[in-house]
């Protein structure tokens, strides 16, 4: 559930889900203005990041946060603290929110027991990675004409399922938002839980297609979280050309969406990343008012401004 800590969608209802969409749009349009002055924001990135790193540094210095970052080199991580001790460490440093990425699914929950700062989890191994799919919402509500519209849209969620806590974000997430989803994945990129989901299980983009998919949403074969074990799929040309989207499946309306970074010619023909059809550049657009959003959210900050 969303409450002040943000560590999964799991459970997550329509409502919530409007609240940090509308709110996000509120800092769009700069009507907010530095919401966080006085709060001081803690960005842990224990795994590498370009996108949310950055969106979320963005997002609180412009929101008037005080913002202190941390990486594995550099920080006592390296010499071999835990992760208990330093998130205790930050919260008697004065941190209001901790904004966790971690190589280790379920390393947000653990966090958030230990500190009375908001814990955001940004990434938690095959976990969760919910403000990914918060601002896949809000990039397609504004590519669709609103929120209210995603109602009733196909999606069909293609590529390594197993691997993806931005699946498991965006499966329970669209679907409060009351979307139809399909998944696209090779029996062996399908996690065990995939049965549980209750939704079609599809062989290729083609047959996405069939079923009337209106969004086809890829996601990158995660090699990083392959290493050591036998390869998941025969042939990479071979996986693009079922489980890939080229130009030849480009329809009129359909929407092309990828949490980046996206492994070109593989999961996206490199001609399509950038085509109107796709929205990757308005996902990651969306990512400082949405953070922003989170943000404001989870210290309690927009309370304070509304009073
Ligand atoms: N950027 C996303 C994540 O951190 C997706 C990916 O890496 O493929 O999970």
């Amino acid at each position: 559930m969303l409450s002040r800590d943000f560590l999964t969608l799991e459970g997550v209802g329509r409502e919530e889900l409007r609240e940090v969409i509308s709110l996000a749009r509120t800092h769009a349009d700069g009507r907010l203005s530095h919401p966080l002055d006085g709060k001081t924001v803690c960005l842990a990135f224990f795994e590498s990041s370009t996108r949310t790193a950055v969106s979320f540094d963005l997002a609180a210095r412009r929101c008037g946060a005080d913002v202190i970052s941390l990486s594995e080199k550099g920080s006592s991580i390296s010499k071999g603290e835990s992760l208990i001790d330093t998130v205790v460490t930050l919260d008697r440093l004065g941190a209001d929110a901790l904004v966790l990425r971690h190589p280790a699914a379920g390393a947000s929950m653990l966090a958030a027991r230990h500190t009375e700062a908001a814990v955001i989890n940004a990434g938690d191994g095959c976990g969760q990675h919910p403000t990914q799919a918060l601002l896949d919402l809000y990039a397609l509500s504004e590519a669709v004409g609103g929120f209210d519209e995603l109602e009733g849209r196909r999606v069909a969620i293609a590529g390594d399922i197993l691997h993806s806590r931005v699946a498991r974000s965006v499966i329970p997430a669209f679907r409060a938002a009351g979307m139809d989803l399909a998944i696209v994945a090779p029996l062996t990129l399908l996690p065990q839980e995939a049965d549980a989901w209750g939704v079609p299980i599809l062989d290729s983009v083609d047959g996405a297609l069939e079923w009337g998919a209106d969004v086809v949403y890829l996601l990158r074969l995660q090699n990083e979280r392959m290493n050591g074990r036998s390869p998941r799929v025969p042939s990479v040309g071979e996986y693009a050309r079922f489980y890939g989207v080229a130009r030849r499946h480009l329809r009129d309306g359909l929407l092309v969406m990828h949490p980046g970074p996206v492994n070109r010619g593989v999961e996206i023909a490199g001609d399509v990343v950038l085509d109107g059809a796709s929205l990757v550049p308005g996902q990651v657009a969306a990512g400082i008012a949405v953070r922003s959003a989170v943000l404001t959210l989870a210290t309690g900050a927009t309370h304070e401004v509304a009073a």
